[in-house]
């Protein structure tokens, strides 16, 4: 169809991220349903064809493989030559690398989810190998996405960009005065000082010194992953004023990341990021949305 947009949503096989090609594609817009497992990518795009909704297709992407974004890029440029709508919604909580909880267990029940995640976190068998990843992941793979899908960005009368953030990427979690500052200086950031701090922070971490360097010490490593993913980002649109970049908080949402233990649905949950990625042409960039409203960083 000439002039039908065209969205790539990562970990668009469950959670919010499936929610958001649901609603993308019942909007008209040419849905790309991406995730790292064929087989759960291919069973979710067969679930959203069977609603009626032919103009989801599936294609991989492990955001923290270049070959697979890459590969992306290719299959995008040959399908479609541009791509108006990027949804970075690929994230990992950060407690799961290498462990096995069995979250239904009865020593979990009438624990809250900030309950759970410090026993987690205590019986996690190499909790630096889990921060490793929370920033691998959740900074490192969404910027590498973001360049390799950047010129087919580009190609469009307006691309967007939503990077899906999290409440916990906000400046008032980072402890430390002078990082805070330095994040929120976008003038002077640079990716390399973004790369610099964060190697920063899994040095303090493994020698198990964040409270000491002024880090949060729950969920430490997310939090800082998606800060530095939050002054990428408006790095970013400074220096492409042609793009919409923005970050968005979907609000605290019942799946697989939260445990269940979510307020939203990922229906509501997913709205919240649509509403950002559909603005109006001309419409804000650089900016971070919660539950929908711009909101300071
Ligand atoms: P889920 O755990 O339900 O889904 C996460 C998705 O990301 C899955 O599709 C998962 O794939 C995918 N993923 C993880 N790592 C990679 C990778 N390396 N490459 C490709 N895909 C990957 O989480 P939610 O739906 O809750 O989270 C979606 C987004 O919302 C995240 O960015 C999260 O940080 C954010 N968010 C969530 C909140 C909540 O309350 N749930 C609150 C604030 C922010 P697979 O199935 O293969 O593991």
């Amino acid at each position: 169809l000439p002039n039908t947009r065209v969205a790539v949503v990562t970990g668009g096989n469950k959670g919010i991220g499936f929610e958001v090609c649901r609603q993308l594609a019942s909007g008209g817009i040419s849905v790309v349903l991406t995730a790292r497992d064929e087989m759960r990518g291919g069973e979710a795009v067969e679930r959203l064809n069977a609603l009626g909704l032919s103009h989801v297709v599936f294609h991989q992407l492990e955001i923290t493989d270049a070959s697979s974004a890459a590969a992306l890029a290719g299959f995008l440029k040959t399908r479609f030559g541009k791509l108006d709508i990027l949804v970075n919604n690929a994230a990992v909580g950060g407690v799961e690398y290498g462990q096995e909880f069995d979250t239904n267990e009865e020593k979990f029940s009438g624990l809250d989810f900030h309950e759970r995640v410090e026993w987690m976190l205590k019986n996690a068998r190499e909790p630096i190998d889990s921060a490793k990843n929370s920033v691998k992941t959740n900074y490192y793979g969404t910027k590498h996405v973001i360049e390799a899908l950047l010129p087919l960005l580009q190609a469009s009368s307006e691309g967007r960009i939503v990077n899906v953030s999290s409440n916990y990427g906000l400046l008032r979690h980072i402890g430390s005065e002078e990082v805070r500052q330095e994040l929120n200086d976008v003038d002077n950031l640079t990716e390399g000082r973004l790369d610099d701090l964060l190697e920063k922070f899994i040095k303090d971490f493994k020698a198990g010194e964040l409270e000491m360097h002024g880090w949060s010490t729950k969920f430490s490593a997310y939090k800082v992953a998606k800060a530095a993913m939050n002054a990428y980002s408006r790095i970013l649109a400074r220096r492409h004023p042609e793009l919409r970049v923005n970050c968005a908080h979907p609000g605290f949402v019942k799946t697989d990341m939260s445990m269940g233990s979510g307020v939203l649905t990922p229906e509501e949950g997913a709205r919240n990021l649509v509403k950002v990625a559909l603005l109006p042409d001309g419409g804000p960039t650089g900016a971070y949305f919660a539950m929908g409203e711009e909101a300071p960083f």
